[in-house]
């Protein structure tokens, strides 16, 4: 999330409320929302930094919106700060009840509803930084093991169809380190971690497991096109160049197993366990290769 590119979602069924946030909110992309069915549809649809929500409007109130976000894995984490012309304590209570973070009264204070935006959005962008931080590798900028479980799980848990797991290991690395040092190794492992996140589809789940280990997990209709691009991963491994701290040319290659899930394999260990084997044969069998499981 970038500064100045924050998106704000507007919901207000009086379309002069809404006039009146827009122009107030001139400095941030604003998405406006006449009610709660299409406030639901918009944050389905866009990426929303913080919503800021009418309470009385028909169909849908603001609690029944309020309380459906948060009950969405995608927008759990939005802010809410609800924006009323219900000022009784109740009302209070059942908006921060039902998730929201903030509560301004209408007639609202232009400066004082800003400031609050404001305090939203920087805390929001802490959040995620702490996130980024607790789920990335910081050397290769990729998911660190704990992402790569939590992630890799989810996508088992939605279906095991068509869902593969390569294990890649770098060869013989620990001769690289012993040779040229560890800034040199951590140089390889950056190149060789670059060529992977370059060649595999979005949305498949790329992380280091620890030291030269890494792990995808993809889903794929094609086996064949798994193993084209496992192959195409291990030859541009191959011809990839990195240079020592001291200048020297530096070529390394990466041992591939792979597997994947079948009607018996009840889980993500299991299924990791056995491109693991693969990956065990691969190195046993002379190493810059990629072993299928059949
Ligand atoms: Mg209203």
């Amino acid at each position: 999330m970038m500064v100045g590119t924050r998106t704000i979602l507007v919901v207000d069924d009086t379309v002069t409320n809404l006039d009146i946030l827009v122009e107030l909110l001139k400095d941030y992309d604003v998405i406006e929302a006449a009610g709660g069915v299409e406030a639901l549809e918009i944050v389905a649809e866009e990426e929303i930094d913080l919503i800021l929500l009418d309470i009385m409007m028909p169909v849908m109130d603001g609690y029944a919106v309020c309380r459906k976000l948060k009950e969405i894995e995608e927008s759990k984490d939005i802010p809410i700060i609800f924006i009323t012309a219900r000022s009784d304590e109740d009302a209070i209570e059942k908006a921060y009840d039902a998730g929201g973070v903030d509560y301004v009264t209408k007639p609202f204070k232009p400066k004082e509803l800003l400031a609050r935006v404001k305090i939203q959005l920087e805390h929001q962008e802490m959040i995620e930084k702490l996130e980024f931080l607790a789920s990335h590798d910081p050397m290769t900028g990729i998911y660190n093991r704990r992402k790569f479980f939590e992630l890799a799980n989810r996508k088992f848990a939605e279906s095991s169809k068509d869902l593969y797991v390569a294990m890649m290991d770098i060869d013989r690395f620990k001769k690289i380190n012993d040779t040229y040092g560890h800034p040199t190794g951590d140089r390889v492992i950056k190149a060789v971690t670059r060529v992977v996140s370059e060649n595999i589809d979005e949305g498949s789940v790329f992380g280091r497991l620890g030291g030269e280990e890494f792990a995808v997990v993809c889903r794929h209709s094609s086996r064949d096109n798994v193993v084209e691009r496992l192959e195409l991963i291990r030859e541009k491994i191959e011809q990839l160049e990195t240079r020592s701290a001291g200048g020297e040319l530096i070529r390394c290659t990466i041992s591939e197993g792979v597997a994947k899930a079948d009607e018996t394999t009840g889980n993500l260990d299991e299924l990791l366990q056995r491109a693991d084997e693969m990956l065990y044969k691969a190195k046993g069998s002379g190493r810059n290769k990629a072993i299928f499981r059949i």
